[in-house]
């Protein structure tokens, strides 16, 4: 049985034929791979007589009544079952048995390696409500839901309204507003949980119970955060906080960062680091509470109406986590961070085949399963980075106005850009719609260009959007970068003369406003990559590295010539957030893609002098990371280990030694089960699959590719079976996996489906694996796969194409 994905044009019909009122859910959840679900759907039909269905996935049994008739076996196909001789008032009743999942995509069962305890949360955006209870699974069907859940007594069940009573061991929960099927949650197990009243409000945090300690060790930060980003938004909004209570569950097995399910937030519980993270691990984890709370209002309040739209949701989302994570949630710099950890995923997105207007045509989204394969990084990064311009050139004001004008028009109801543009339009006096056309409706980015000619220096816009954007001019006084003026330009087609002097180095977009690519007349790119370090403000810092990143990119510049930089101007980074997102780029894009094979030893090398020479203590944690993760001293990492560091720097000493080989499978199986946990779990099995011999990368595939292997492991597994140094040893199953990724796409689901296209081995950049990808898409690949395997042969085009170019160039 396959799962059919809804398509645009059968939304559109039921919608137009359907209201649905309302959902009873009834779930009975326990330790067991199975559970039940029982759902009463109330809805209208426009067109008494004619025939819709409703969505069920995977049940393993399933009985249905409507409006008191029994529905027959042989009305469901594949995943729906066909409802006939509708009503106009019309009552649904279907109760299924249904499996629980492990590979995050629906009702997502996860056994705790440190003591047991079962975890259920049920994931299920974008349509996998269905695999959970029977519904109408598209975003502009909302409807209210009641739930109630019969759960083992000592478990806490989280939903989306609170808690109203127990009975007999069955919880029962408020109903909620109308909301859409994909926000649904239930979310249970033996959580640990802190519980506090804000605002009038419950709010809570839960984790799984065996991390306890790393939750009480960071409640009151947790606390902070959830309250400064909660009072941002409910003073930013004229519409109050749409639900009754806000819960935020750290969820074993997600396959997101986090979802914004209503009132019971669900994020990814890797983000609660057993043994504290760095300061970008909590900053991150503090834009993505932000982000998840944004949704509250731009997603769960006012909901795209089909897919196409995205946007409204995610780059929204997208924008507000870092802008609340800086102005309210205490992270400096947020911004800084954003150009260089995460804005070029929407550059790179936006130079790919697959790439898309922000705001999608309605009838490229033909279905659910392209609607999540196009939620990607020009939905979020690009259109977080479009908004910020948006906020500059309309003022920050006057976009508030708007985005008020449109949560109050559509309240618990559905949008799209239209509406968004009315909303806009009726505030401001600026032609927004002509900016939407340029900016929203295109694909692609412009470059701002300085040009000197041996006079003042001129930026040119190559492309064609208008930008309003800070350039910053800078003296060099004793080897430091020190900024002598700032201007805001609007530019245009028309070139505009800076008010820099000849000679001054010049950085355009130095506040990056705005999503162009940089190009300093060369002069000024010299002194920018040698001061990089001297510049004053974290933004421009910022702006510099990513064009360095850029540059390499494009064989424009030599790796080994950013690397270098790096390790002159990196050990005394002041601000921890620049450092780890320079470092990172550095490991997994510029190490993996753009390092010629010969000189990754030389490049890890330099890396580790880079570690060594970081002193700051704020840097302490990441430098001990990065100094793990690139050193060939076998002696170094064994007397690391025999310190008995905390669990997460020890499996990293395990996966590397295990790279380098001076570790065995005997040892690594030791180390998990002294001390058993999640992290224990991954790390073994990344590290066992990381062993340099036949025996152990093929006991990898075999976990690798069993039928019933967690997202967790699956993707552990894939980090370890193709290490880079190991190419040779790991081709064969290069080979095996674009055989068989199709078959486990198509039975699993679109989180997975991602998951298995996110770890096909870019480092093999060679021609034959190229060949063999292209080929393998000749094949029959589902298209959430498909997507992410078009992607990896374009980034292994250009890959290809930029070492060609550098060679050529040598
Ligand atoms: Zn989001």
């Amino acid at each position: 049985m396959t799962n059919r994905s809804l398509t645009r044009d059968e939304a559109v019909r039921r919608a137009a034929l359907l209201d649905v009122a309302s959902y009873d859910v009834a779930l009975t959840i326990s330790d067991d791979p199975i559970f039940t679900s029982r759902t009463v759907v109330r809805f209208t039909c426009a067109e008494p007589g004619s025939s819709t269905f409703v969505e069920l996935a995977d049940a393993h049994a399933w009985t249905a009544t409507l409006n008191g008739g029994d529905v027959p076996q042989d009305r469901r196909e594949d995943n729906r079952i066909r409802l006939d001789d509708l009503l106009a008032d019309n009552e649904l009743v279907v109760e299924a048995t249904l499996p629980c999942v492990t590979s995050g995509d629906g009702m997502h069962r996860y056994v705790d390696p440190a003591d047991d305890a079962t975890y259920l949360t049920a994931f299920c955006g974008s349509d996998l409500a269905q695999r959970v209870f029977a519904c109408f699974d598209q975003p502009d069907l909302k409807a209210t839901v009641t739930l109630s859940v019969a759960a083992p007594e000592d478990w806490t069940v989280l939903g989306n309204g609170r808690p109203i009573t127990t009975d007999d061991g069955v919880r029962r929960f408020a109903t909620t507003p109308p909301i859409s099927t994909y926000l649904f949650v239930v979310s249970a197990g033996p959580w640990h949980s802190v519980a506090w009243e804000h605002a009038g409000l419950p709010f809570a945090w839960h984790a799984r119970r065996s991390l306890a300690d790393a939750l009480e060790r960071e409640a009151a930060h947790l606390r902070e955060v959830t309250e400064a980003c909660f009072d941002h938004y409910t003073d930013l909004f004229d519409e109050p906080y749409p639900f009754d209570s806000y819960d935020q569950v750290f969820a074993p097995g997600l396959n997101w960062g986090a979802l914004e399910t209503p009132g019971c937030v669900t994020f990814r519980d890797e983000m609660l680091a057993p043994d504290g993270g760095s300061h970008t691990d909590n900053q991150l984890r503090a834009m993505v509470i932000a982000h998840e709370m944004a949704h509250m209002w731009f997603g769960d309040l006012v909901t795209l109406r089909w897919w196409e739209d995205i946007w409204l949701n995610e780059s929204f989302a997208d924008y507000m986590g870092f802008e609340v994570a800086q102005t309210a949630a205490g992270f400096e710099a947020t911004w800084a961070w954003f150009t260089l950890s995460r804005e070029h995923t929407g550059y790179a997105a936006d130079e790919r085949r697959s790439t898309h207007p922000v705001a999608q045509p309605p009838e490229s989204v033909v279905d659910t399963d392209t609607g999540f394969a196009n939620t990607d990084m020009i939905t979020y990064s690009k259109g977080n980075a479009v908004l910020r311009q948006l906020v500059t050139w309309l003022g920050p004001d006057t976009f508030a106005a708007g985005v008020n004008r449109y949560l109050g028009a559509h309240r618990f109801g559905n949008a799209d850009l239209a509406d968004f543009l009315t909303a806009l339009d009726g505030v401001s006096d600026r032609d927004v719609r002509g900016w939407a056309d340029a900016w929203l409706r295109t694909t692609g980015f412009d470059t701002l260009v300085v040009r000197t000619d041996d006079g003042p220096p001129v930026l040119h816009r190559e492309g064609s959007r208008p930008h309003r954007t800070q350039v910053t001019t800078y003296d060099v006084r004793g080897g430091r970068l020190v900024a002598a003026g700032q201007e805001q330009v609007d530019v245009a087609a028309d070139p505009v003369r800076l008010a820099a002097n000849a000679g001054q180095v010049v950085l355009p977009n130095s506040s990056d406003e705005t999503f162009a690519r940089v190009r300093p007349d060369p002069e000024s790119w010299s002194a920018l990559l040698a001061g990089v370090g001297t510049i004053a403000d974290p933004q421009a810092r910022a702006v510099v590295w990513t064009t360095g990143f850029d540059l390499v990119g494009h064989a424009a510049l030599a790796p080994s010539s950013l690397v270098a930089a790096a390790l002159e101007q990196l050990p005394g980074e002041p601000l921890p957030s620049i450092w780890e997102a320079v470092v990172e780029r550095l490991l997994e894009v510029t190490l993996p893609r753009h390092v010629e094979p010969a000189d990754v030893p030389a490049t890890r090398e330099a890396l580790t002098r880079l570690a060594d020479r970081t002193t700051s203590p704020d840097l302490a944690l990441p430098a001990r990371r990065l100094m793990v993760s690139c050193t060939a001293d076998v002696q170094r990492l064994s007397a690391m280990l025999e310190d008995e560091p905390d669990p997460d720097l020890s499996w990293r000493i395990l996966v590397r030694l295990a790279e380098l080989g001076a570790v065995d499978a005997d040892r690594i199986e030791r180390f998990e089960t002294r001390r058993p946990s999640a992290q224990a779990r991954t790390g073994a099995a990344r590290a066992l699959a990381a062993l340099p011999t036949t025996e152990a990368k093929e006991r990898a595939w075999d976990v690798f590719s069993a039928d019933d292997v967690d997202n967790r492991v699956f993707h552990a597994v894939g980090l370890g079976l193709w290490t880079p140094e190991q190419a040779e040893l790991s081709a064969p199953y290069v080979e095996r996996y674009l055989d068989q990724a199709p078959v486990w796409a198509a039975r699993r689901g679109q989180g997975f489906s991602r998951a298995i296209g996110g770890v096909f081995p870019l480092h093999a950049v060679t021609e034959a694996t190229r060949e063999r990808l292209r080929t393998a898409l000749d094949g029959d690949v589902p298209t959430v796969l498909r997507r992410a395997w078009n992607d990896r042969l374009d980034d292994l085009d250009l890959d290809l194409l930029v070492r060609r170019a550098r060679r050529t160039s040598r």
